[in-house]
């Protein structure tokens, strides 16, 4: 394992690689600020030396989990179709998407039906992350990295690693997300076991509700045993 001030060092390091243009134009161009309540999300945020990570449950056309990591100052962006396992004998698919502004990681609410994304976000887990992998730009363009999360519901240590281009027929580029053997590990579903916002404490189907979004397509995201007691 290395070291936090090894890691540290090498963080610094990467930081004066030249960051991709344009940050953040394609998760503008996507959507109508005029309509939609997500942050705009301003350039050149400053990081904190923490890192945020977070996963929202997506309940739109199709029910997903988005899985992000801020890096150089935006997240980092995953759609994991069946959401995170901690059984590290369950690889899940996550399709890399649009960079986010670090702002979009405390958004929870509901996307007006039409918009892109229409449907209800719930935050369902939120910490922070610590690269495993020394050299996280390398990591990126490898396909292959290692972080530990530090999040209400997921800890330890995970893996990111690409696939082929176009695997499940897709043209977007596909990775794993994969638990790594530790403490952290487990066969239980998590997300059954905990189908709630870490920001309210709501089900899908109560974000809609209080929000003005659609309850009844919003609650088919959530588990039927507890949005039953709901
Ligand atoms: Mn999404």
């Amino acid at each position: 394992m290395t070291s936090s001030n090894t890691l540290k060092a090498n963080l610094m390091k990467t930081k004066t690689t030249k960051p991709k243009a344009a940050p953040l134009e394609k998760y503008q161009e996507k959507r109508n600020f005029d309509v939609t309540a997500e942050p705009k999300g301003a350039r050149g945020r400053k990081s904190s030396s923490e890192l945020l990570y977070v996963i929202q449950k997506h309940m739109a056309s199709q029910l997903h989990y988005d899985f992000r990591l801020e890096w150089r100052g935006v997240l980092l962006s995953w759609a994991v179709p069946k959401g995170p396992s901690p059984d590290p004998s369950v690889k899940r698919l996550a399709t890399a998407v649009e960079d986010h502004p670090v702002e979009y990681g405390g958004f929870e609410g509901v996307i007006p039906e039409g918009e892109y994304g229409g449907g209800t976000v719930m935050l369902w887990d939120r910490g922070t992350w610590t690269p495993e992998s020394p050299d996280v730009d390398e990591a990126l363009e490898k396909g292959d990295l290692k972080f530990t999360l530090e999040g209400k519901k997921l800890r330890g240590s995970w893996v990111l690693v690409r696939t082929k281009l176009g695997y499940g027929g897709s043209k977007k580029p596909q990775w794993l997300l994969i638990k790594h053997r530790d403490r952290y590990a487990s066969t239980g579903d998590i997300l059954v076991e905990k189908p709630r916002s870490v920001l309210t404490n709501r089900l899908l189907a109560a974000i809609a509700r209080d929000e003005g979004g659609d309850v009844a397509k919003a609650a088919k995201g959530d588990p039927a045993k507890v949005a039953a007691r709901a």
